[in-house]
């Protein structure tokens, strides 16, 4: 008979598994909780990259709009923005992404633990840059009292030459 530390699992025919699991378990603990501890680290951290909105699906889209709903709400009364960030903001996707990537920039700034001192001054220079290219995405000139939906216009795909190959211009 082998010898056991748990004579509850002596007659578990799963006993070698069990056993081979809590070794396992324990050569790889401390690099569980280094990466569960890195883990929770990022997530409380400000050091997130910005959203990538392509790549979500319907619902965690939604989800991502309100937390940054949350955040332009108090973005615009702090710095006093309101007759310049249209209140329809959400529903033009250029906005979203202007915003969204704002948003990344300040939590990288002001939630990181790790961030330098003048990281903030860093963001107001990210802020002003923003504010100069913000007008030109609110391209149908809504404001507090407007909302104006964004017209699209039909982009046919004509797909591209084979082998990547543009026909040569001037040729006969
Ligand atoms: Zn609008």
């Amino acid at each position: 008979m082998r010898p056991s530390n748990d004579n509850s699992r002596e007659t578990d025919p799963g006993q070698d598994w069990y056993a081979h699991v809590e070794e396992v378990l324990a050569r790889h603990s401390d690099e569980l909780d280094r990466l569960s501890e890195t883990a929770a680290k990022a997530k409380d951290s400000g050091s997130r990259p910005a959203i990538n909105w392509r790549a979500l699906n319907e619902p965690d889209a939604a989800l991502q709009l309100a937390v940054l709903s949350t955040w332009v709400h108090w973005f615009v009364g702090r710095y006093t923005l309101r007759s310049l960030v249209p209140p329809c903001w959400a529903l033009h996707a250029p906005m979203i992404e202007e915003l969204s990537a704002l948003a990344a920039a300040w939590r990288g700034a002001y939630e990181s633990p790790d961030v330098a001192a003048e990281a903030g001054l860093g963001w107001h220079e990210h802020l002003e840059m923003w504010r100069a290219r913000w007008p030109n995405w609110n391209l149908d000139n809504c404001n507090v009292n407007v909302h104006r939906a964004t017209a699209d216009v039909d982009w046919p795909n004509v797909g591209y030459p084979n082998d990547h190959q543009f026909p040569s211009r001037g040729a006969p």
